[in-house]
């Protein structure tokens, strides 16, 4: 009853040669007995993206594309980072689609989740997001940033889904709305509950990854967060503000109470108050500018305009 539905599933890649051999058997497994059960169209297919990665994963990918015809690539020109290889993918299969799945290839999120995506889909849901019942594969480290960063983009009134990465389903609607929004800064998770349609979560249990490392070393895990806090929340400029009126208000006290002492003939020998004063100041001055920076430079990358990613090659014109 349900087998018009074409289902894409778009897996991004990095350096992925360890873990893909895997990943092509556990998804055109999971395919197939989707298919078996008239969940989807017949012609469902999974599209590899790959995310300009320096080792064989485009030509594992190209090499599985010959011989699966329900197993396509996407290569991209170079690295332009895990959200732009989603949103390439998305958007290539957007036309052909009815609703696409977003899974990592590395194998963590759960593939056998993917049956309980579809039948929230057919349920009517626009958005079915994936999220991650226990944290209990992650680091200690991994597990308490992650929770802290939940609660901190809930205090700057972005509403992110707690323990939900890249692991979802969105119908072709969704899909199509979430194209209008052209940012260079992009934070997808941050993005779909704006979109504002009916939404379901399905548990899973994350799971290790399953070969090769991990393409978030901690850097860029923050480089990340930073990123989706300033591209959704002017707080922190306000608050930047609000410590430098606190920070002026003290300094009247101070002046204050230097005239008064100066009025009743007392000298102040302050060194050490005033190295300190200098270098607090000084450090939330810079903090200030840095954070303004911080925010020119994202309107600076996006005035530019320039186009999210690249695509060299795919598998449906193997021959350009
Ligand atoms: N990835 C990508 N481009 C990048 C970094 C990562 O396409 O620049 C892919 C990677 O291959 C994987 C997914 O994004 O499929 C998530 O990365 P990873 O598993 O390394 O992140 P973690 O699970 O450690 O947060
Ligand atoms: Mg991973």
């Amino acid at each position: 009853m349900n087998e018009e539905t074409l289902l894409s599933i778009v897996v991004p890649c990095y350096n992925e040669e360890a873990v893909l051999p895997e990943t092509f058997k556990e998804l055109s497994e999971q395919l197939r007995k989707l298919k078996i059960n008239d969940k989807i169209d017949k012609s469902s297919f999974i599209v590899f993206v790959d995310d300009g990665s320096t080792d064989r994963t485009w030509a594992l990918i190209r090499e599985k594309a010959e011989t699966d015809a329900f197993i396509q690539g996407v290569k991209l020109s170079r690295n332009f980072g895990h959200q732009h290889a989603l949103i390439a993918g998305m958007e290539t299969v957007s036309n052909q689609a009815d609703c696409v799945i977003t899974i990592d290839a590395d194998l963590q999120d759960d593939i056998r989740a993917i049956h309980a995506l579809i039948d929230k889909y057919h349920e009517g849901f626009d958005v079915v997001y994936g999220v991650r019942k226990r944290r209990n594969q992650d680091s200690f480290f991994k597990r308490n940033s992650a929770l802290a960063f939940y609660k901190l983009m809930a205090k700057m009134g972005v509403k992110l889904v707690p323990n939900h990465a890249d692991f979802r389903l969105l119908s072709r609607r969704a899909m199509q709305e979430f194209k209008r929004y052209q940012e260079e800064n992009v934070f997808i998770r941050g993005i779909i509950p704006l979109l504002g349609f009916r939404s379901a979560k399905v548990y899973y249990d994350r799971r290790k990854r399953y070969a090769g490392t991990s393409k978030y070393p901690l850097k860029k895990m923050f480089a990340f967060a930073a990123d989706g806090i300033t591209s959704f929340s002017i707080v922190p400029i306000k608050l930047v503000m609000n410590i430098g009126f606190f920070f002026v208000l003290i300094g009247t006290g101070i002046a204050a109470y230097a005239l008064i002492n100066w009025l009743l003939g007392h000298t102040i020998s302050g060194w050490t108050s005033l190295i300190l004063s200098i270098w607090l100041i000084g450090g939330m001055q810079l903090i200030a500018i840095g954070v303004i920076g911080e925010y020119i430079g994202k309107i600076f990358t996006e005035t530019k305009k320039r186009p999210r990613y690249t695509i060299e090659i795919t598998t449906w014109n193997k021959n350009k």
